[in-house]
């Protein structure tokens, strides 16, 4: 195996970040120092990836190396923050060149579309595994967050849901073609963050799909202390998500399957026209799919025997178990 040096000189730093990037001392000493932008709070967030748990063994390493770095990102875009500055402890089994490079090229890809700058790393042996620190910057109480949903709140998504689900699936199935759309969606998920900050001052509150469409939400519910009311029917699925999975298992992916990255909102009625307007510059839909309630729980779905989510028709004051 190469020297950590060696690793981290050869694929991770380039281009030495500078002052450009706000970093007043990069790579090489015992820490970055970093310069925040006067005045902007800091948002902080780290996610980790793990071979065989959080992406197949097999992934393709570019896509790992994208993966890793946009589902910590995902969440500053939930937040409505700019991203600035990443860090990567990454451990190893093996240290294979070609795999690196790959994994490297994908990492930094990312780095670049997002306006990311890699400030440091640390490289270890042991069971593959990619944490990635993300910071970004907010304006002082602008960021969105999970507790500000309020009874009457439309309850909106971004994009489609249950490609990450799907993509999964066919992963598992043997699908390997990488511009298969579900694939894509799966193996290269594009976190929200210009559509984050455009909604900004709109939304009540935000949180990205990770863990699935009704868990995340459960999430916000929790945090905003109020219920929701979903429209099944409404749910906008992944490009050729039916036609892979079925009806039924494509709802069931959008409902609950984890990994699409897109960001779930809430809204009073009247900022939807123009946070519509603002994502479409984007190419980006805003599809409501609910309303915020005072009741506790989620009515329109009901959780069956199972503990899958086995019904999917709206049915009026029968909700979920609070
Ligand atoms: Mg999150």
């Amino acid at each position: 195996m190469h020297s950590e040096f060696e690793l981290i000189a050869r694929y991770f730093t380039p281009d030495i970040p500078g002052p450009e990037a706000g970093v007043t001392l990069g790579v090489g000493d015992d820490c970055t120092l970093l310069a925040p932008t006067p005045g902007r709070r800091l948002a902080v967030s780290v996610d980790t990836s793990v071979a065989g748990v959080h992406f197949p063994e097999d992934a393709p390493a570019e896509a790992v190396g994208h993966r890793a770095l946009a589902v910590s990102l995902s969440d500053l875009a939930a937040m409505g923050a700019r991203s600035r500055w990443c860090l990567m402890a990454l451990t190893l089994a093996e240290a294979d060149d070609a795999w690196l490079a790959a994994f490297s090229r994908g990492f930094r890809e990312l780095c670049d579309v997002t306006g990311t700058a890699l400030v440091g790393g640390d490289v270890t042996r042991g069971a593959t595994t990619i944490g990635v620190t993300v910071m970004g910057e907010v304006d002082p109480g602008m960021a969105l967050t999970r507790g500000g949903a309020r009874d009457g709140d439309l309850i909106a998504v971004t994009g489609a849901l249950g490609g990450g689900a799907g993509g999964l699936a066919l992963w598992q199935r043997g699908e390997r073609d990488p511009a298969h759309p579900l694939l894509a969606r799966y193996l290269r998920p594009w976190p929200r963050l210009v559509a984050g900050e455009a909604l900004l001052g709109l939304a009540s509150a935000a949180i990205d799909i990770s863990d699935g469409l009704l868990a995340d939400l459960g999430h916000v519910l929790e945090c905003s202390g109020v219920g929701a009311e979903l429209d099944p029917d409404a749910l906008p699925l992944a490009e050729g998500l039916v036609e892979a999975l079925g009806d039924e298992p494509a709802r069931r992916a959008a409902l609950g399957g984890g990994d699409d990255y897109e960001l779930l909102l809430t809204l009073p009625a009247e900022c939807l026209d123009l946070a519509r307007r603002r994502l479409a510059a984007l190419d980006l839909p805003l599809t409501v799919i609910g309303r915020i309630t005072g009741s506790r729980g989620i009515a329109g779905v009901e959780e069956g025997a199972e503990g899958g989510w086995q019904h999917f028709r709206a049915r009026p004051g029968k909700g979920r178990a609070p």
